[in-house]
């Protein structure tokens, strides 16, 4: 079956006993027993729930996986995943990441004694160069937030598999519709369900999937033993933002390349991070490991009197954090989800003041460049 099928019927269509189309909701923290030894299979909701089950089926099947583990948010699936490693255990990460990730390595794993350097993962030397006897995993974004770097990601896998890493891919950007890390030889993808797999900015959500069934049993019990499993209501929700995830992303690639032109012709405008472009270094890359460059474009401006003011004029657009969504928003890195990275590696990375991110939505093109238009405009001075 193709993906967009998939995305709407699961792994084939599989109603329950009523008929009912839609996955029920199985509201219960926990589930009766006829006798003793006896059991449905569910015990309890932190361990499994029938609604989540059918999500992580489903978020299996599109990524290719053994299996998958559904969470609270992106950054709890992020944190049971960083319970594979033990004190003392070193980790190669990229060093461009959403900034709660950065934050998560400078407090709780570096408190928890896991050891991490952050490199350049679009460069393969730089990962080499970093191994050490004690490195255990390369955990990548690609492309990265917010400054969109790509990462190779079978040639990541390849050098993993030569020293016997772990390789972790974040894929929230592009979703298995576009990029399916695991069959380019990754052992772990990672998504924040928040964004394009929600889709609606309604819901919080977040995914481990594995390769082996070994790795998604280690994740499971880290689950039921953390408890930071996402709820059977919220479990329903992207269960049902997935039915429409291929139209979505059709429809956010083609209005998001027209942006990045639009984008590119603005005079206020210094400079468009966007991998859809031809010179952008890892275009090649792009085009061939994954079928489209998503939603995300970031851009600098020539001050932040200009950044403030685009941020304080958008009408359609909203300024808010996150991405993904139906619904475009504009995003201030610098003061909203980077601000906790340390200012010389924001520096470094191009993260400033005057640098936006925009994640493109569902609306119409031509009304997306009016908004931004009429908010790049600063009176008589334009
Ligand atoms: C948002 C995001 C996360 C964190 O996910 P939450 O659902 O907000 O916890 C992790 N990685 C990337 C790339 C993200 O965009």
């Amino acid at each position: 079956m193709n993906l967009d099928t998939i995305c709407v019927h699961g792994s084939g269509n599989n109603p329950d006993y009523t008929g009912s189309l839609s996955v029920p909701i199985y509201q219960t923290a926990t589930f009766a027993h006829k006798g003793v030894g006896e059991s449905t299979g569910y015990d309890y909701s932190r361990v499994q729930n029938p609604t989540r089950e059918k999500l992580e089926e489903l978020i299996g099947t599109l990524e290719g996986g053994a299996g998958a583990a559904a969470f609270s948010s992106g950054m709890a699936a992020f944190s049971a995943m960083t319970a594979l490693f033990s004190p003392g255990d070193h980790l190669i990460v990229s060093d461009d990441l959403y900034g709660g990730v950065v934050r998560y390595f400078h407090t709780i794993a570096a408190k928890n004694g896991i050891e991490f350097d952050f490199v350049n993962t679009s460069h393969l030397p730089e990962i080499a160069a970093n191994i050490k006897p004690n490195t255990k995993a390369i955990y990548v974004e690609t492309p990265t937030n917010p400054m969109l770097q790509v990462t190779d990601i079978a040639a990541c896998a390849a050098l993993a598999g030569e020293h016997g890493l772990l390789l972790a891919v974040d894929n929230t950007f592009l979703t298995p519709y576009l990029q399916k890390p695991l069959a380019l030889g990754a052992d772990i993808v990672l998504h924040s369900g928040t964004k394009f797999l929600g889709g609606h900015n309604d819901t919080l959500a977040g995914f481990l999937v594995t390769r082996s069934e070994e790795l998604i049993e280690k994740i499971r019990f880290i689950s039921k033993t953390v408890g930071s499993m996402l709820a059977p209501f919220d479990a329903w929700l992207l269960i049902r933002g997935i039915k429409t995830l291929a139209v979505r992303m059709d429809k956010i690639e083609e209005n998001t390349r027209k942006i990045a032109h639009f984008l590119l012709n603005c005079k206020k405008v210094k400079k468009v991070y966007y991998t859809g472009f031809e010179n952008h270094p890892e275009f090649a890359i792009s085009k061939s490991q994954a079928r489209g460059f998503g939603g995300v474009i970031s851009f600098e401006v020539d001050s932040r009197e200009t950044a403030e003011h685009i941020l304080n004029h958008v009408k359609l657009i909203y300024f808010a954090e996150s991405l993904g969504g139906t619904d475009s928003l504009i995003t201030y890195p610098f003061l909203q989800t980077h601000a906790d990275v340390p200012a010389a590696v924001r520096d470094k990375k191009g993260i400033n003041d005057k640098l936006l991110r925009l994640s493109i939505g569902i609306e119409n093109a031509e009304d997306l460049i009016q908004d931004l238009e009429q908010a790049f405009s600063m009176g008589g001075r334009e």
